[in-house]
């Protein structure tokens, strides 16, 4: 009985029929796909991509070089080196993310008493040569520089949950 079934089923093509109704059914409904990259998706004020070290308005780093970052990374990926300057302040001589450890947890920003090393919205970017990812602090503070406003107005809308 159930081969006779099975042999009208495929004859008749009710499989095929049944898959044509689901399109059917959905054809007409609300799309969830959108076409990337030339339609995005809004993206939260707390989305972490890529790292940027911040500057007060007047220009001087924020980062006081306390190495909490460094010392909360849980992949290791934060490299730093500090010294005193002349009015006694330290600061960083180097400040390192190698972002092929990086596992973009967000941590160091949290860890951050001054608001220096964030994570940004941007997750378009990618490396072509071993190194390329490798970001230095000089690219790091490029990228704070870039996007300063958009960094700032994201942590504008987080604020009251912080
Ligand atoms: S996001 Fe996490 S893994 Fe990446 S550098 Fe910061 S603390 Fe390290
Ligand atoms: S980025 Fe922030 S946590 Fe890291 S060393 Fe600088 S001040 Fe300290």
């Amino acid at each position: 009985m159930r081969r006779i079934f099975d042999f009208f089923k495929s004859f008749l093509l009710l499989e095929l029929l049944s898959g044509l109704k689901v399109t059917l059914v959905n054809l007409f409904k609300r799309k969830t796909t959108i076409q990337y990259p030339e339609e995005k998706t809004p993206l939260s004020p707390r989305f972490r991509g890529l790292h940027a070290l911040r500057r007060y308005p007047n220009g001087e780093e924020r980062c006081i070089g306390c190495k909490l970052c460094e010392a909360v990374c849980p992949a290791l990926a934060i490299t730093i080196e500090t010294e005193e300057r002349e009015d006694n302040t330290r600061r960083t001589t180097r400040y390192e993310i190698d972002m092929t450890k990086c596992i973009y947890c967000g941590f160091c920003e949290e860890s951050c008493p001054v608001d220096s090393i964030v994570e940004t919205n941007i997750h378009e970017y990618h490396g072509e040569q071993r190194g390329d990812l490798y970001f230095t602090k000089e690219m790091l503070l490029a990228v704070g520089d870039r996007y300063e406003a958009q960094i700032a107005a994201d942590r504008e809308k987080d604020a009251k949950y912080r």
